[in-house]
């Protein structure tokens, strides 16, 4: 269905190449789109923009994230612009979610570039809030996925999911996406949000979306940024040591256990990596697997110098196993 919004914006978009093959001497040249991008900063006026966009039958596509953007979050937006008729990314570094000790105060921003990037999808709505307006400082219920959240990154971040699972609970009900994208870059808040939203009988659709590599392998993510580039030679591992548990699964390992191990044993080969947690769990419920007959998720967590990185690679049994 063409809305409104959408019509005016092709429109603009059919002006502005012919303005641009005009100042160019008549050669089309290829240029980003530039389109209207609407930030809204109060969760009240994001609900009531929300609620009307419901009424007239759109169908809203909300991606939340943390800003400082690259194709990861791009890819997500762009799948959103695909299922949904307005597209609404957020941008909340959202303090709940990290430990005393993490990097809050020097996560990565630059709201500028974001939008810049966001109107290129393009997206229709960056909600954009302050911390103090999603949080009242006498704010007293949390959401709570207990099992899913026990294992992996949950007993190294005491609070890291509740703080996730209560934030993305509020943007739900203040953004009333129809679906929602969340990366399997960040495998165990996928699933914590995926079974929180079956548990709570949230009406809208989770859509997973597969994660978006360096041509060298490494996941994309904020904090790569962070990285010197010798760190970030030697971060290669991470992504070389899912391919060996990948490889040791197809040919013949059969437990977890060993899966596992074979990615161990990559990471422990480089100096400067200090490994958190390798495992490999159930795809479904992270939970322990001893022969592997189900598809597994093989989840890491290091550390490259000071920075803290996460990956992961789900991968099946071969069929004859
Ligand atoms: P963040 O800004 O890191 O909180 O991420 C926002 C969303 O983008 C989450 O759903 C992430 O899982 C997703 N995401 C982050 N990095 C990637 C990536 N490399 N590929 C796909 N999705 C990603």
């Amino acid at each position: 269905m063409k809305n409104a919004a959408t019509v005016r914006r092709r429109g603009a978009n059919r002006g502005r190449r012919a303005q641009d093959r005009a100042s160019r001497g008549g050669r089309p040249v290829l240029v980003q789109k530039e389109t209207e991008l609407k930030i809204i900063s109060s969760p009240t006026e994001m609900q009531a923009f929300a609620e009307a966009a419901r009424c007239r039958g759109e169908r809203i596509a909300l991606i939340p994230t943390m800003g400082y953007l690259h194709e990861g979050h791009l890819s997500l937006m762009r799948e959103g612009r695909r299922l949904g008729t307005m597209v609404i990314a957020s941008i909340f570094v959202n303090p709940t979610q990290f430990g005393a000790n993490e990097d809050f105060s020097r996560y990565p921003r630059d709201m500028e570039r974001d939008c810049s990037l966001m109107r290129t999808v393009p997206v229709d709505v960056l909600f954009a809030p302050q911390s103090t307006d999603m949080y009242l400082a006498d704010s007293q219920t949390w959401v709570d996925v207990t099992k899913v959240t026990q294992g992996l990154c949950g007993p190294l971040r005491p609070g890291h999911f509740r703080g996730v699972a209560t934030v993305v609970t509020k943007l739900f009900n203040i953004v009333k996406p129809h679906v929602a994208l969340f990366g399997e870059k960040d495998f165990q808040q996928l699933r914590t949000i995926q079974r929180m939203v079956q548990d709570l009988n949230m009406d809208l659709e989770i859509i997973p979306m597969p994660t978006v590599r360096e041509a060298d392998g490494i996941a994309m993510s904020s904090r790569n940024v962070y990285l010197s580039p010798s760190e970030r030679e030697t971060a290669l591992c991470i992504s070389r040591a899912l391919s060996a548990a990948r490889n040791a699964l197809a040919t013949g390992t059969n437990t977890a256990a060993g899966v596992a191990g074979v990615a161990t044993a990559v990471l422990a080969r480089e100096p400067g990596v200090t490994i958190e947690y390798v495992e490999a769990v159930d795809a479904e419920n992270l939970e322990p697997v001893g022969v592997v007959k189900r598809p597994i998720v093989v989840a890491i967590a290091a550390r490259v110098g000071k920075v803290r990185l996460i990956d992961n690679a789900v991968m099946a049994p071969a069929l004859s196993a």
